[in-house]
């Protein structure tokens, strides 16, 4: 066919199309940006399953945009129909929403767009692909395929028989050379048609890659003539991105490892499209430890997964963002530990600090960071997040919560104000175990089960230690004079008062008065462990203390001690 061919032939494929590629390219003009600026995009499709490599894919994106006074966008790839749900964008801009990851341009959850470079949803951009299909079918780098499903099948079969590589290409591309008069037949018995690239590409030619994660990356040239635009109008992921990535001014694709294969196919698209390259950063799957070896996480296997997992055992969003920071680029540690009061955005994300294996997942370095994270929060962003959470999860919390703030805030405000603040909460789902004996209907009810008095004092000895302890205990003591009785009832009792003296010899004691604190410590709050019991007797005041002293002596007496 010649050029004047090749112009007809567009015109019979895609009648209705009357916009050139020209217009588009008018439209959307260049952006301007300053200098090392980048332009990048989270391009996910939405097939209903948000999972955090997609929340750490974005997060690279983001972060290498607006650290370098840049541009992120957010673009919905729904060209693929069939694996579409529901609700799919919805989710994924809640995602981004829930961690705070910020896109200058996209979908926004009232189903609007901001932005100058839409539609940032793909099935909206129909128009536009079919544009630049007409143009690559003028230029001869496109042409129509009438195979049917069946004549596709058998080609494959005899393409394993003979084991060669599979696919649309050489003698393989049986519609590649079909003459105009041909085609104008088929379309007038109205034959259906997909629209095929006709790859210039040679298989045995190398080409290289400089993959920002990767390094050097050889790939074959393609030769496939790979489908470009499907019987549903639309176009495949390779026509799409190439098309949307060039017009909405991506400077650097982020995007998941699988598609580097393909980056020969894109190459080439870009080059036929006379498109400029933008740079190419392929990102592995997070990997987590199996025994002995690395695997991928698992849908299946590995409930930690899903984004929705954090939110159910409430992780702040903090906790998440430092975490997959730290393992985005492992320095990020270092740099935290220098900084700890910096905000995460101030850190430099760098690409070739992106492990090109994978990064490993590792639950324990995650607990340690949210435990860091919520240790630095005031009582107050506390008692809010955690509220919020239970209103979500846990209605018989969120129910004691709202009834007196201020009585929350005082015990959540415990050990805050000091250089090493307490670290006892991974995530909200820890707090009712850490605080449920502030409520006398969350301590009787644990108390029921019994109590973990497991020092080992004998319980006759603990009956007595508690009745002396009602004893002394004067409400109006300060925090001095209350230790100082504590300690002087332990020396009554043949206990060391001074830990010193029964590191010395503890032979001469029955034990020290850390037995006995934690004697009385369990009698009030049923755990052995606890922020400062001082504050705990004042916060939950003298008659309650002093009932549950009683009620302790009562158990233990009628446990047959
Ligand atoms: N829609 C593609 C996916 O979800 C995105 C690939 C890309 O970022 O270019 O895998």
């Amino acid at each position: 066919m010649d050029k004047m061919d090749y112009k007809k032939l567009a015109n019979l494929l895609l009648p209705d199309v009357k916009r050139t590629a020209e217009y588009y390219e008018n439209l959307y003009p260049k952006r301007e940006l300053k200098e090392g600026a980048m332009v990048t995009r989270y391009a996910p499709s939405p097939t209903g399953f948000q999972h955090l490599g997609g929340v750490f894919a974005a997060l690279i994106a983001e972060r290498m945009a607006h650290q370098s006074g840049g541009v992120f966008y957010l673009r919905i790839e729904d060209t693929d129909r069939k694996r579409e749900v529901e609700g799919g964008d919805e989710e994924i801009i809640n995602a981004l929403n829930t961690y705070d990851i910020y896109f200058d341009e996209g979908l926004t959850m009232e189903g609007t767009e901001r932005g100058n470079y839409g539609p940032y949803k793909q099935s909206q951009r129909e128009d536009i692909y079919k544009a630049y299909v007409k143009y690559m079918i003028e230029k001869g780098n496109a042409y129509p395929c009438f195979c049917k499903e069946d004549e596709m099948e058998l080609s494959r079969a005899e393409q394993e028989a003979l084991k060669v590589r599979k696919g649309y290409y050489g003698k393989w591309a049986t519609c590649r050379n079909m003459s105009f008069d041909e085609v104008q037949d088929r379309i007038a018995k109205g034959q259906n048609f997909i629209i095929r690239l006709k790859s210039p590409g040679n298989w045995d030619n190398k080409i290289i890659l400089d993959d920002l994660i990767k390094g050097r990356v050889e790939l074959s040239e393609n030769d496939q003539d790979i489908v470009i635009l499907k019987s549903d109008g639309l176009p495949t992921y390779h026509f799409a991105h190439a098309v949307d990535d060039h017009l909405m001014g991506t400077t650097h694709v982020t995007r998941g490892v699988e598609w580097l294969p393909s980056a020969s196919i894109h190459i080439q698209l870009f080059k036929l499209l006379g498109f400029d390259l933008p740079r190419f950063a392929h990102i592995s799957p997070i990997l987590k430890m199996d025994g002995n070896s690395k695997r991928k996480l698992s849908k299946r296997k590995d409930p930690e997964i899903a984004f929705s997992y954090y939110n159910q055992l409430g992780y702040p969003k903090e906790s998440v963002i430092e975490y997959l920071l730290c393992i985005i680029n492992s320095n990020f540690e270092e740099w935290r530990r220098e900084n700890p009061s910096e905000s995460y955005r101030e850190f430099i994300v760098r690409f070739d600090k992106i492990s090109p294996g994978g990064s490993l997942f590792d639950t324990n370095k995650l607990n340690d960071i949210s435990k860091n994270v919520i240790a630095y929060m005031s009582a107050a962003e506390i008692y809010e997040l955690y509220l919020k959470w239970a209103i979500q999860y846990d209605n018989e919390m969120a129910e004691l919560l709202v009834k007196d703030r201020e009585y929350a805030i005082r015990f959540f405000s415990i050990d805050k104000n000091i250089p090493k603040p307490r670290k006892d909460f991974v995530c909200w789902m820890d707090v009712k175990e850490g605080i449920g004996y502030y409520y006398d209907e969350l301590f009787y009810k644990r108390v029921k089960e019994g109590y973990d008095f497991t020092s080992r004092i004998i319980k006759r000895d603990i009956i007595v230690i508690l009745q002396e302890y009602l004893k002394i205990y004067n409400p109006n003591d300060d925090k001095t004079m209350w230790f100082e009785r504590i300690r002087n009832m332990a020396e009554g009792f043949g206990y060391a008062k001074d830990m010193k003296a029964f590191k010395r010899n503890p032979e001469n004691f029955k034990g020290n008065v850390a037995d006995i604190s934690t004697i009385i410590r369990i009698a009030i709050t049923n755990r052995a462990n606890s922020p400062d019991l001082y504050e705990i007797m004042n916060i939950i005041g003298s008659n309650r203390t002093i009932e549950r002293i009683e009620n302790a002596i009562i158990y233990l007496q009628e446990k047959g001690a």
